[in-house]
């Protein structure tokens, strides 16, 4: 299977001679996802409710970062930059880092120190960029990229770089064409609002071109320590363990309004607490392990239930944005904590397992 841009060639402008720099990313699975879709009807009293999991942890580098990243990293190949760079919460450096090796570019990434889950960190550091971890966060880390930026020397390759927002539309096309229609509500989590912008650039399209009959009201969760958009103001020192999401100060903020305001839908905050009840919840009863920004869709989707927010017979996708194997620190904190460590016996063994 091709990467995204091969295959939703048609709604793009690049000519024959494109320097296509892909890990065919994209084409991840939409898993029905039963037990939330009974949690929903229990909590909310509705009927009929069918959920689905856009599970973007299965892309190349384990988060649909990858989508936008094959698109900015051509780009930059395109335009003959040699170097690129991000500030990144991880999965930005991840993806920038392994795009930029594939194409053959120097890859700088700027981190806020201290704040990455390992997996990410050990991802940018094996795909051989240059990293500096900056004593400060993601939004002090941006300003720094668009500085640099404005040198002349780097090609940007945050969201504001516009490529990234158009290859990650393909994550909407790709929810129509596994359901043959759009759903009635997208459930996603917000950190610097590009996915969410993206999507709705994708949903739009789709209705434009008659692809798809309707358009599904857009609901954007960030983290409540860092619910800027929900509290209209920046927040000058966000607080989240959902580390993809710990931003104060989303630079597509007004487009993800647009997106809320066009669509009919909402954006709002869910809790660290909610946040991690809703990352269990599908380990233990989807069998999905998505890291834990990404069950903030999901958190935000029973919260939603219970404020009688979601419709009767609504067809709803939860996007999970990343991987969980990016963060096993927190799959140790927060998970099953029946372990033990015993003598090679199986008397014992039987007996911890109560068999
Ligand atoms: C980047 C990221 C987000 C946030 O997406 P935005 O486009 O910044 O709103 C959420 N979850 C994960 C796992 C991410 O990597």
């Amino acid at each position: 299977m091709a990467g995204i841009l091969e295959r939703y060639r048609k709604f793009y402008d690049f000519g024959d001679d494109f320097p296509i720099i892909s890990l065919e990313e994209g084409n991840t699975p939409l898993i029905p996802a039963k037990k939330v879709a009974d949690a929903v009807m229990q909590k909310s009293g509705k009927k009929g409710i069918r959920v689905f999991l856009k599970f973007e942890g299965l892309n190349p580098t384990g988060s649909f970062k990858d989508r936008g990243m094959t698109y900015a990293v051509s780009q930059a190949v395109a335009q003959g930059h040699t170097h690129i760079i991000c500030a990144s919460t991880g999965n930005t450096s991840a993806a920038a880092a392994a795009y930029g090796a594939r194409a053959g570019l120097k890859t700088l990434i700027i981190l806020p120190g201290g704040k990455v889950a390992l997996g990410k960190l050990s991802q940018a550091i094996l795909y051989g960029a240059s990293i500096v971890e900056i004593d400060g966060n993601f939004d002090q880390a941006l300003d720094i990229v668009r500085d640099l930026g404005a040198t002349g020397k780097v090609c940007i390759v945050n969201s504001i770089n516009p490529y990234r927002l158009q290859g990650q539309k393909t994550g909407a096309f790709e929810v129509c064409d596994a359901l043959g229609e759009a759903p009635d509500d997208l459930y996603i989590p917000v950190g610097n609002a590009g996915n969410i912008t993206a999507y709705w650039i994708g949903f739009k399209e789709y209705a434009d071109k008659d692809i798809t009959r309707k358009r599904p009201r857009m609901n954007g969760y960030e983290a409540e320590g860092s619910a800027a958009i929900v509290l209209k103001r920046k927040i000058e020192k966000p607080e989240t363990l959902a580390t993809a999401i710990r931003i104060g100060n989303p630079a597509s903020w007004q487009a993800a309004e647009a997106a809320r305001d066009e669509s009919g839908g909402r954006i709002d905050s869910v809790t660290d607490d909610e946040i991690v009840a809703a990352y269990q919840f599908l380990a233990a009863n989807e069998g999905v392990f998505c890291e834990p920004s990404s069950a903030a869709s999901v958190a935000g989707l029973l919260k939603a239930s219970e404020l009688d927010q979601v419709k009767d017979n609504a067809t709803i996708v939860c996007v999970l944005t990343g991987n969980g194997l990016k963060d096993p620190d927190s799959a140790i904190k927060f998970g099953n904590p029946e372990r033990a460590q015993l003598p090679a016996d199986s008397a014992q063994v039987a007996e911890f397992f109560k068999l």
